[in-house]
């Protein structure tokens, strides 16, 4: 887990998968590929295994480990929807969150359609957790929309959206069921760049709609320099949160035993972490 994370939405990470497939335009200057790809082949390294995906079930136990509540952003640096992770796999990370219950956790994905699935099947010991935030990524009408409906569609306490890289204008946008919307525009050399007037669209039907809007970033190829103010101010609205009392230090240990123990007996995550 990353302590005091760069992202302005959240304040740690944690990575118990790295790498990913890029699947729509919003991944085109995916960030997590240009680190991850800096460092392959350096021996040791996280990332020695480049963009590559891989399972990491060392880290999976490690939110047990980080005593202070935090807003914990869900594989910052992959997908955990992907087609290559298993069912088993994903379980077990919803199975972390549901018990270390007193961090708050945002998932992201892409794949809307197989978190809709797992939602409704083996995921919904988890879907309606207060801790935990489901969220589809959002970049244009064609590939961003859809997810919506599908995040709409899932069992979920809580749903958001991360419109970001925001590429074109996404027209009247039906937010019912949404809990969060987070917009931003896209950064690093050659970034697409983002009108204002698509971003006060969406500021707009927030406002309409009882929606917490958060403005990430302007973004460009300098982002720090275009900052973050829109019409003259910040906006860092989130959704309410719920906080479970932090077990003390041996009843995180025992949790974080007894969660390993169960892990272990499944025959399907043995056999992925041999
Ligand atoms: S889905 Fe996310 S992590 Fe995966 S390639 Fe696209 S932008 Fe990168």
């Amino acid at each position: 887990m990353s302590l005091n994370s760069a992202i302005e939405w959240t304040d740690a990470t944690w990575n118990p998968v790295r790498g990913c497939v890029k699947i729509s335009p919003g991944c085109k200057h995916c960030y997590a590929e240009t680190f991850a790809e800096r460092f392959r082949g350096v021996k040791g390294h996280p990332y020695e295994q480049g963009f590559d995906l891989r399972l990491v079930p060392e880290k999976l136990p490690e939110p047990f480990s980080w005593r202070s509540p935090r807003l914990v952003f869900v594989n910052s640096m992959s997908d955990l929807f992907q087609s290559g992770v298993p069912d088993a796999y994903v379980e077990a990370t919803a199975m972390v969150m549901a018990t270390a219950n007193w961090h708050t956790y945002q998932i992201l994905t892409k794949r809307s359609q197989r978190l809709c699935e797992l939602l409704r099947t083996k995921l919904q010991f988890a879907s309606e957790k207060d801790n935990i935030w489901w969220g589809v990524s959002v970049e244009d009408r064609e590939y961003g929309l859809p997810r919506i409906a599908h995040l709409r569609n899932s069992p979920a306490r809580i749903r958001f959206l991360s419109i970001e890289p925001l590429l074109e204008d996404l027209g009247e946008i039906d937010l019912s069921g949404i809990s969060w919307v987070i917009v931003g525009g896209e950064s690093g050399p050659g970034a697409r760049p983002m009108k204002r007037e698509w971003v006060v669209s969406i500021r707009r039907q927030c406002r309409a709609q009882g929606v917490p809007f958060f403005f990430k970033q302007w973004g460009g190829v300098r982002k720090a320099k275009n900052g973050r103010l829109l019409d003259g101010r910040t906006y860092d609205e989130y959704p309410e949160r719920y906080t479970a009392p932090v077990p003390d230090k041996a009843r995180c240990l025992s949790l974080a035993e007894s969660i390993l123990s169960s892990f272990r007996t499944r025959a399907e995550l043995v056999q992925l972490t041999a």
